[in-house]
């Protein structure tokens, strides 16, 4: 049994096929233009397969309150032809299978929760650190969706004094995560490719300062089992031990778990298990779900 898997994205579609245990056998890519011929590239490789269910990841804001009458529309974005389209009702109907959706981040962290970091435990936070910042919530063993979705990488910091543009670059809040860490924010601050800095550039501690800060609110708020770091930002692997010691200090040894101590964060604070393919295994997940589901309504 076959599972068609999508990761859209503001750049690019990637479609994938795999089975109903996230493994994957077939992979194309598409940019993504307007809907209509987006949607038609996307439609006509995954209906080759004849598969049994899809599963999607989308960038965002996406309605995914399944009683809504929009739900699985892309809601309000800047990408052109986008705002409003309902993605995951038109490849339902051109591909005649169950669908599941998710955003992207909620992908990538049932994939992970499941498969990857956080097999074995009952919560996960997932955290892609790039172009923006988006998080995703696993808590008792369920994805959390809440009034919307959450919106992790706009939480509020407190910027550092050390901070040469403090005002970050986020059009809404400035000054929040993703204004003040994001890819392009650190590029901005420094006018130099973030790939292209080395380990000593200062841009790295005020980087983990930052992450940490996250790192240590969501602990406090939601007491995450496990904390995934991915994203293009966290190839920089020498990010891993300055946020684990930063997100120590901030707390203060106030958190009474052996994770949260010198010794136990190293397994605590991690990177993707699934490497790069957190989001397409999520989104084979996503479909497998709704094919299971779909199964039971019969
Ligand atoms: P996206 O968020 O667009 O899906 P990525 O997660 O790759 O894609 O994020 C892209 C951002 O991450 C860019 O701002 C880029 O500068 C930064 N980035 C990508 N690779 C690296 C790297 N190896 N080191 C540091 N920053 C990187
Ligand atoms: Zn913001």
């Amino acid at each position: 049994m076959l599972i068609g898997a999508l990761e859209a994205g503001g750049t690019k579609m990637v479609c994938s096929i795999g089975n109903l245990k996230g493994g994957i056998l077939q992979r194309a890519s598409f940019p993504t233009t307007d809907p209509e011929t987006t949607i038609a590239q996307i439609a006509g490789f995954i209906g080759q397969f004849g598969v049994a269910a899809l599963g999607i990841g989308s960038f965002g804001p996406l309605d995914l309150n399944p009683d809504s009458p929009t739900y699985g529309h892309i809601t309000k974005t800047p990408k052109p032809g986008w705002s409003g389209y309902p993605l995951m009702p038109e490849l339902q109907k051109r591909l005649g299978v169950p669908a599941g959706i998710d955003t992207d981040v909620n992908a990538a962290a049932l994939a992970e929760f499941e498969m990857g970091a956080g097999r074995g435990k009952k919560s996960l936070l997932y955290v892609t650190v790039g172009t923006g910042i988006g998080g995703g919530l696993v808590a008792e063993g369920n994805l959390v969706h809440g009034l919307v979705h959450p919106e992790i990488g706009h939480m509020f910091l407190a910027p550092l004094e050390s901070d040469p543009m403090p005002r970050g670059v986020c059009p809404f809040h400035r000054g929040c995560l993703e204004g003040l860490a994001s890819g392009p924010s650190i590029e901005k601050r420094w006018g130099l490719s973030a790939k292209l800095m080395s380990e000593d550039h200062p841009a790295w501690e005020l980087e983990a300062a930052y992450l940490a800060q996250m790192c240590a609110n969501m602990i406090l708020c939601v007491s995450p089992e496990v904390i995934v770091l991915g994203g293009g930002v966290m190839q920089q692997m020498h990010l891993f031990p300055r946020i684990r010691e930063k997100t120590l200090e901030l707390l203060g040894g106030y958190v009474a778990s052996g994770y949260v101590t010198k010794e136990g964060i190293a397994s605590y604070i991690v990177p993707p298990a699934l490497g790069v393919n957190s989001g397409v295994t999520g989104a084979l997940l996503l479909g497998a779900r709704a094919y299971e589901a779909a199964k039971t309504e019969k």
